[in-house]
């Protein structure tokens, strides 16, 4: 018999794993506790799954899965998520200034964003535990990956969006998958507000990074990090924060890694807010003794939340792992996006606060230049095309279809340089 179970963060009381509940009666946040018999040695066990063909062995969240949900193979909804390029990138070292720097990037996922590992966790519970509507509120990036898993498990979803707030190209991603949307006048904020209610209420499955099996898919990009650097962990982890749904899932992955003997010390954690969105930031500045909530504004809309339900996971997730929260400005953000862009990477403006993050580090002399660094980019360049086209002096150069005029202006480009 598997003991797995969920357990409150507040007051550490425990419910069976497979109860349909998102809060322990006493409001307190629920995570899954896994049952430490045997997990040392799925360390090994996910190297040796790196060259199976089987699509949840090759999935770099199922890969891990029995620290993931201890499920039957056959009850798991995949879609080969997980398994991102792991990038070393000269120019991208030069310009945050730190030499031992690598990125994960999670814009590599099926659906274009780290969403899609929380998703595969939570639409595969959704569906044992045969619910019938899935819900959540988004910036865009949770619906996307919602309306795509629930497709595929056959399920039906409603997504609620704040009207006007989310990139046209993952609202016509949510749309095209299938779910339905609703727009909510109002902020990312107020949807969620709506969706908490709903779900009490058992109205629809909540899937949400209050949801606890998101954060068990999330752990993942950590474990799958420190696999890519052969179980020898960085000094630094940097990621954006939003919701913190990521910084309390890494803070989890980190202190699971290095309870079951994965790894022989911490990485650091770095989270990174948007100035006009910084509760957490604020938060970090006083001790983390309280949250005020505030209203968001940034152009990195992935990351536009004032009031992030994860707090007391990712509070914690700083601290045990001596980690820091920093803040950039959009002017910031944007730098670091046409770094990363013309490197070839490409990123959504969200995911480009982590440069942005380290950079700042860096200068300040939090992370020195030696120390080995990974920075995660969350979502993938195309998420949003806006904040490309706005930005800088993006021109095309209209050409005859003549030779003559083709030639003549390949002369002038070779002269460039
Ligand atoms: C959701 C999201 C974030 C924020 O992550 P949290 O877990 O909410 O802190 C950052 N970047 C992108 C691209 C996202 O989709
Ligand atoms: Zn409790």
């Amino acid at each position: 018999m598997n003991q797995t179970r969920l357990s409150c963060v507040s007051c550490a009381r425990t419910y069976p794993l497979f109860e349909l509940r998102y809060e322990c009666d006493c409001l307190g946040l629920l995570e899954v506790l896994h049952e430490e018999k045997g997990l040392a040695e799925l360390k090994s066990k996910a190297d040796l799954r790196l060259v199976s063909r089987e699509p949840i062995d090759r999935s770099g969240v199922w890969r891990f899965r029995e620290a993931v949900v201890p499920l039957e193979k056959h009850e798991i909804v995949t879609q080969g998520e997980g398994g991102t390029g792991f990038h070393q990138i000269d120019s991208l070292r030069a310009w945050t200034g730190c030499q031992g720097l690598s990125i994960k990037h999670e814009g590599e996922n099926p659906t274009g964003s780290f969403k899609d590992r929380g998703m595969t966790a939570a639409v595969t519970i959704a569906k044992k535990l045969g619910v019938k509507l899935l819900a959540c509120a988004s910036t865009g990036n949770t619906s996307s990956a919602l309306s795509s898993y629930a497709a595929r498990a056959g399920l039906q979803a409603v997504v609620f969006l704040p009207s006007g707030k989310v990139s046209l190209g993952k609202m016509a991603q949510t749309l095209g998958y299938g779910a339905h949307v609703l727009a909510v006048k109002g902020d990312f904020d107020d949807a969620m507000q709506i969706v908490r209610d709903l779900a009490r209420a058992g109205d629809v499955y909540m899937v949400n990074s209050l949801n606890p099996f998101r954060i068990e898919g999330q752990k993942t990009i950590i474990w799958e990090i420190l696999q890519d650097m052969n179980w020898v962990a960085p000094d630094w982890i940097v990621v954006p924060g939003g919701n913190l749904g990521n910084t309390s899932a890494f803070g989890k992955a980190i202190e699971e890694a290095f309870a079951w003997g994965w790894i022989k010390k911490k990485p650091r954690l770095a989270t990174i807010q948007a100035a006009g969105a910084n509760p957490f930031y604020k938060s970090y500045l006083n001790g983390f003794q309280s949250l005020e909530s505030m209203q968001a504004e940034t152009i990195a809309t992935a990351i536009r939340i004032g009031n992030p339900v994860n707090f007391t996971r990712a509070s914690r997730a700083i601290i045990n792992t001596r980690g820091v929260v920093g803040e950039v400005t959009d002017a910031e953000i944007l730098t670091a996006k046409g770094a990363i862009d013309r490197s070839g990477l490409g990123c959504e403006p969200a995911s480009a606060a982590t440069l942005a993050g380290l950079r700042q580090l860096i200068q300040s002399g939090v992370v020195k230049s030696s120390e080995t660094v990974v920075a995660v980019l969350t979502g993938h360049m195309l998420k949003d095309t806006d904040a490309i086209l706005k930005s800088q002096n993006l021109e095309t150069e209209e050409v005859a279809a003549d030779p003559k005029a083709i030639q003549l202006s390949l002369d002038r480009l070779r002269a460039r340089n």
